[in-house]
């Protein structure tokens, strides 16, 4: 008898979307059901996407210093946390930086900077590093995230040859004041639709652990499917010292797993990214993420450090996937550019004065 995640499964394979009570049924299975919901949702992720993981990479135009005062974030407005501040990078400081992803791997640079939202000057400062950027490499993909959109602005970048526009609406409507109070949420569906109308692919995406309720998740992920966002960041909250969630404490390893099948079968086919968070609190379970997501970031988030960008092309391989875009290698094996690793000598514990590894 198939399981009921498989026939939750069964019926968005079969046309039917999934419905705000599989969402919850997902959401809430058991750590005994988790093989079977990671199964489910991949037969969802197998059929649109095979076993192609897209890799991203961000750059930080500008950090720090923000005049907004998002809850979570470490660049808002009063944030004590100890990040990097600088204003906007040079157009060679951003191709170069864009660069060094795409040399690692990645198809798609974001180009993100803190504020509440560009000036015209910003936009055309934007639009010279992308064409920049694009005469270097015409094939990148370039998504563009510089906060609410102004008339016109959108269009602007869709001209210079900006291929996406990011901006998450992070939670639920009903919970969206209890984090952010210097814009609404109404401001933050206006922009996606901006970007929508001026021919960018809309991303948006969500924040989990934010003190948000399940059925709170599940408004904020259907608000995603009915505004149409073409990739989906699932970020997994990191609580900076100094910011107003210090110390929120919410996730685990399987409920981040659960949330990203849980966006797998209500946006069957939509990119569904696992965003900033996913060493901390995925960890030891990443690997099965990713038969459920189907893209991540590689290496360093905006401002904290995520692994070493080779430890995710680790990743990908070692789970039996191709990152898009790269020739085609088989799945699981090791580049020949790459040596075999000698393994480490055991220099501690029995038989050495050396406190042991325990
Ligand atoms: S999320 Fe964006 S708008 Fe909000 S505080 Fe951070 S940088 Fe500013």
């Amino acid at each position: 008898m198939p399981s009921r995640h498989d026939a939750i499964a069964d019926a968005v394979l079969a046309g039917s979307p999934a419905t705000e009570e599989d969402a919850l049924v997902v959401l809430r299975s058991g750590d005994d059901e988790l093989l079977e919901v990671v199964a489910a949702a991949a037969r969802l992720r197998r059929k649109h996407f095979g076993n192609a993981v897209k890799v991203n990479y961000l750059v930080n135009l500008k950090s720090g210093l923000c005049p907004e005062d998002c809850h979570y974030c470490s660049q808002r407005l009063g944030s004590q946390a100890d990040i990097l501040k600088y204003t906007w990078l040079r157009p060679d400081e951003a191709v170069a930086q864009a660069a060094a992803g795409l040399r690692g791997g990645a198809t798609r640079i974001c180009m993100v900077s803190s504020g509440r939202g560009p000036t015209d000057r910003d936009v055309d400062r934007v639009a010279g590093m992308v064409g920049a950027l694009k005469q270097e490499h015409p094939d990148v993909e370039v998504c563009a995230c510089l906060g609410l959109l102004k008339d016109g602005q959108a269009e602007r970048l869709r001209q210079a040859g900006v291929d996406a526009y990011n901006h998450n609406l992070n939670t639920a409507q009903s919970h969206h004041d209890d984090i952010v109070t210097t814009h609404t949420y109404a401001d933050r569906v206006d922009t996606v639709n901006r970007a929508k109308d001026a021919g960018l692919s809309p991303c948006s995406g969500l924040i989990a652990g934010l003190g948000e309720s399940d059925e709170q998740l599940v408004e904020a992920l259907f608000a995603l499917r009915d505004l149409g966002s073409d990739s989906i960041p699932v970020n997994f909250l990191m609580p900076f010292d100094g910011t107003p969630l210090e110390g929120t404490w919410e996730l685990t390893p399987g409920r981040c797993l659960r949330m990203l099948a849980m966006a797998r079968i209500v946006c069957p086919d939509t990119e569904i990214r696992i965003a900033g968070g996913r060493e901390m609190h995925l960890r030891s379970l990443q690997g099965l993420a990713l038969h459920v997501a189907n893209s991540i970031f590689l290496g360093d988030y905006l401002t904290s450090e995520g692994q070493a960008a080779e430890a995710d092309l680790e990743l990908i391989r070692d789970n039996g996937f191709v990152v898009l875009g790269a020739e085609a290698v088989t799945a699981g094996a090791r580049p020949a550019s790459e040596p075999p690793h000698d393994p480490a000598k055991r220099r501690r514990g029995a038989g050495t004065d050396v406190p042991a590894n325990a």
